[in-house]
């Protein structure tokens, strides 16, 4: 008996640097951003088949220990285990995190080349071959990174088509950033992002001296793996505590359930769509909230995110809207929300 036609030719893995850059200098708390200055470098992966290029993005993080060098490193030994039928995308994502579970990052862009691939060939975009309504995709947050004042006033002007602003704090300036921001925005939802800036003692008089901007939620507040401490300033707090560099995998969501609000889910953190979806739906049987996210990157990474926003109550898709040069195109941004689009698989095209 067989079931599904047998796959002729090869399935083909190819990789290639690309650098681009931010239309501002892109600066949060801690250090090991994925960002340079302006300078973004990132791996895009390219998988081919019978005619058909599925395209993924690699953003790798040193606050994960990843590099440029790790990515390639990787995918140089996925190849081999890749096999030849794309639609396996289960089976070989799996082979790939056993493997290699220390480089997501790697491991995403493949899962995304290998959800482009199929799309493409069923003609259909990868939302809807997840059984997802694209119309269901919450309005995203524009971020505006810490910066000095006058360029902090600015950024905020630039974002005002946007109903929801995500601020980064975590410095000694948060009262006088958000002040800022709440002057040039007075209507807009703030979210703040403290990217593990305060600490364990501090985070709870930081709170209470900004939470009078009136703040849908804060992400990150302190550095990751404090459980405890996370879980007693999120029952000390009014404002709704969501993870981000604490919530990279399915397992994390395990780790955080009852303790947290909610979890930003990023495909770089946790390893691609497959692994995105998995820990969503874990999210949502625990009673999390889920926000979606990406870093900075093209067109191609927050293309891949997009198509699972219809299952968040919060996104946030603005990397590639940070960039200056992004040579793809494929979210689209209406109104104040970036939907996944029409296209077969992720919908790539060129800028
Ligand atoms: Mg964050």
């Amino acid at each position: 008996m067989r079931l599904w036609g047998t796959m002729r030719g090869t399935m083909k893995l190819t990789w290639r640097r690309l650098s681009v850059h931010t239309k501002y200098p892109f600066r949060i708390a801690r250090p090991g951003s994925s960002v340079d200055g302006n300078d973004v470098h990132r791996i895009i992966v390219e998988i081919e088949r019978d005619g058909i290029v599925g395209r993924g993005e690699a953003a790798p993080s040193s606050f994960y220990g990843q590099s440029l060098e790790t990515v390639e490193a990787t995918l140089a030994q996925a190849g081999p285990l890749l096999g030849d039928d794309p639609f396996q995308i289960g089976p070989i994502v799996d082979r790939l995190l056993y493997r290699f579970n220390d480089h997501r990052a790697a491991v995403a862009a493949i899962d995304e080349a290998l959800h482009d691939w199929v799309g493409q060939k069923l003609e259909v975009p990868v939302w809807r071959l997840l059984g997802l309504d694209a119309a269901a995709v919450p309005p995203t947050s524009m971020t505006v990174g810490i910066d000095n004042l006058d360029l902090i006033a600015q950024k905020t002007r630039e974002a005002s088509a946007f109903e929801i602003i995500k601020v980064k704090v975590g410095t000694a300036d948060d009262e006088a950033i958000l002040s800022t921001v709440r002057e040039h925005a007075p209507h807009q939802v703030l979210r703040v992002d403290a990217n593990c800036g305060w600490s364990a003692d501090q985070a709870r008089d930081r709170i209470e001296a900004i939470r009078r901007f009136n703040l849908e939620l804060i992400e990150q507040p302190i550095a990751s793996g404090q459980y405890d401490a996370l879980q007693r300033l999120t029952e000390a707090v009014d404002v709704p505590v969501i993870t981000d560099e604490d919530s990279a995998t399915p397992d994390d969501v395990l780790k955080l359930a009852g303790r947290v609000d909610g979890v930003n889910v990023k495909l770089s953190k946790c390893g691609g769509i497959r692994q995105g979806f998995d820990m969503i739906r874990l999210a949502r049987a625990h009673g999390l909230k889920v926000m979606v996210g990406c870093m900075v990157e093209t067109s191609i990474g927050v293309s891949a995110i997009a198509q699972l926003a219809p299952l968040a109550d919060f996104a946030d898709l603005d990397g590639h809207l940070l960039l200056a040069d992004d040579p793809f195109t494929g979210p689209v941004l209406r109104g104040a929300t970036v939907y996944p689009p029409d296209a077969p698989g992720l919908g790539i095209g060129s800028a």
